[in-house]
């Protein structure tokens, strides 16, 4: 297979490219991947840093688009923080999804 960010040819098992360091999109990603169809264009990276510092309030939720539930996280305080918690174990196992179901799994944005 081949690095999406640079071309170069990469071992099919490997986790990242060597040309140019870049994650590659493997099975080791998390239990979302299976196409680029799935894989949200929101940073992962993003998400954990917001939900790190401000996932009390829910903010990493309106950042993937899921207003709703993000909402509700602001009136429970993160689900007294437990909710927020799992969301943030959910996005470092690449379990995390935005609005649209796509799994956010890409370290950049
Ligand atoms: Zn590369």
């Amino acid at each position: 297979m081949y690095c999406q960010k640079c071309g170069k040819e990469v071992a099919a098992d490997a986790s990242f490219c060597p040309g140019c360091g870049a994650l590659m999109r493997t099975a080791a990603m998390g239990p979302g991947y299976q196409s680029e169809k799935t894989v949200s264009p929101f940073s992962r990276l993003a998400a954990l840093l917001l939900c790190f510092f401000l996932g009390w309030l829910g903010v990493h939720r309106f950042y993937v688009g899921k207003v709703g539930t993000g909402v509700a996280m602001v009136f429970t305080l993160g689900g007294l923080g437990i909710w927020t918690l799992i969301d943030f174990i959910m996005i470092i196992v690449g379990g995390f999804t935005d609005a649209n179901g796509k799994y956010v799994l890409d370290w950049q944005s």
